[in-house]
Order: C-alpha cells, then sequence, then structure tokens
C-alpha cells in the first residue's frame, strides 16, 4: 500500500512538472479508440499512443497506406529495417505476404541472420518486380547511396507498386545536402556535424548521411524515374501532429 501511494506521488509530480498534451482518437496502428499523450512539447518523439505505443509518424504512415492501398493485407510487402511496434507491427501480424530485412554488414546478402533475412538496400538479392509496397521508416536519411537505394527499390516494385516512406525533411525548402560518405578507405566519414539517430539494432545508433529537404523529389526521379507525392498529415483526431511526418510515396506506373 505504501509503495502504491509514492508510486501515485511520483507519477503526479511527473505529470505536474513534465505534461504537455493529450487528446482521444483513433490509432491506425492498433486500431483502437485510444488516448494519445505527450509529456514533451517535440511531438514527433514523444506524442504516444496509450495502448501501442506508436508515435504520429508511424500513424501517419499507416494512414497512408490504408487510405491508398485498402487491400493491403493480400499484397507483398518488403519492410526494410522495421521497428518493434506501430505501423511494423501491425504489417507483419496482418498481412500474409510481409517480409522485412535488415542489413549486417560483413554478412551475406540474402541469408537470414539473426532470425531475419539480411538484405542491403542499396543492391538487394530480391528479384525485379517482387513487391506491390516497400516501406521504409526514418531509413533513407541513414543511406550512404541513396541514389543506388531507390534504384534498387524501384527495381523490385511492380508495376501499380509504391516506395511508401518516411525520412524527416529537415532541409525544407534548402537543397538537400549529403551529411555523411565513405572515404577512400570505406570508413564513415561526416562533412558536417556528427549526428545519430536511434537504432533498434545498434544501440551505437544509425549516422545520418543526408539531410533532406522537398527536392527528394527530384533526387528520386533522377535516380529511378519514379514519381513522388509528399503528403503531410495534420489531424489529431488520429493522434497525427508534429514536425518532419511527411509520407513520401514513389509509384511505379
Ligand atoms: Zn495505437
Amino acid at each position: 500500500m505504501k509503495i502504491k501511494k509514492i508510486s501515485q506521488k511520483i507519477n503526479q509530480i511527473l505529470y505536474d512538472e513534465y505534461f504537455y498534451f493529450q487528446c482521444k482518437g483513433f490509432c491506425h496502428c492498433c486500431d483502437n479508440k485510444v488516448l494519445f499523450y505527450s509529456y514533451d512539447s517535440w511531438l514527433r518523439d514523444n506524442f504516444y499512443c496509450r495502448k501501442c505505443f506508436s508515435i504520429p509518424r508511424e500513424r501517419a504512415l499507416m494512414y497512408i497506406i490504408e487510405t491508398k492501398f485498402p487491400h493491403w493485407r493480400s499484397l507483398n510487402i518488403h519492410e526494410s529495417s522495421p521497428e518493434n511496434r506501430g505501423a511494423s507491427t501491425k504489417l507483419k501480424n496482418n498481412c500474409k505476404h510481409y517480409i522485412s530485412t535488415q542489413f549486417y554488414l560483413n554478412n551475406e546478402l540474402g541469408k537470414v541472420v539473426n532470425g531475419i533475412r539480411n538484405e542491403n538496400l542499396e543492391e538487394q538479392t530480391f528479384k525485379n518486380e517482387s513487391f506491390d509496397i516497400v516501406v521504409t521508416q526514418d531509413v533513407m536519411e541513414h543511406v550512404l547511396n541513396p541514389d543506388a537505394a531507390f534504384k534498387e527499390i524501384a527495381r523490385t516494385l511492380k508495376p501499380g507498386g509504391a516506395h511508401i516512406f518516411t525520412t524527416p525533411l529537415v532541409n525544407k525548402f534548402k537543397p538537400s545536402q549529403k551529411w555523411a560518405v565513405l572515404d577512400e578507405s570505406k570508413k564513415l566519414k561526416f562533412l558536417f556535424e556528427p549526428e545519430y539517430h536511434g537504432n533498434p539494432i545498434n544501440p551505437e545508433g544509425s549516422p545520418v548521411s543526408m539531410h533532406w529537404g522537398y527536392d527528394i523529389i527530384d533526387f528520386i526521379y533522377n535516380s529511378c524515374g519514379l514519381k513522388t507525392e509528399i503528403i503531410y498529415l495534420d489531424n489529431l483526431d488520429f493522434g497525427i501532429r508534429a514536425e518532419y511526418i511527411e509520407v513520401l510515396i514513389s509509384s511505379k506506373i
């Protein structure tokens, strides 16, 4: 009883000190009426669904898949570098032909490593026209040769298919910038301030290789010929509100 009271007191202090915002709505990642809440003004990484702990960009991506490809459950979907929650979990649990891959450097491509198929987005072992949808969530800002990755994604898409993805367009109207490259000895070299994002399979995080702007559309077209639409959603009824949660759809005609 005493412990329970202490815990309630701590929760109250945290709430009083840090609570930022909450609202009720429908979560497209867990298909429930839920409470969305944030203990931080930076909603992008902190505006959680109380039921499935998804964040806004994941809910925005799932909403787009639901509306643009309502029959996604029966389609062939490839997700590179999935997350352990949100849209990845929903796709994995509900799509019969969903395959996820991770990239383990220095391991054979196309083989299973740590229970998941090892694929480098830049040189995939999948056959041409294998997938209806390719999903990447905050991956394209970490790829060292994004033109090769976009080209490979386009190659593996069936006609009528699409690459549906999120990547923070932090440069907005400014031109995209290469942020890191491999030097002559194949070592990572940052061109600006080193920057890393969290990575579910690597505690050291993933180095950021690109600062994308809205001109990513031209970059993709020049890389692989796919036309891309950028969709920015803002709908609190679905817990979708934050900076940099644009969903991009590159369609193969
Ligand atoms: Zn949810």
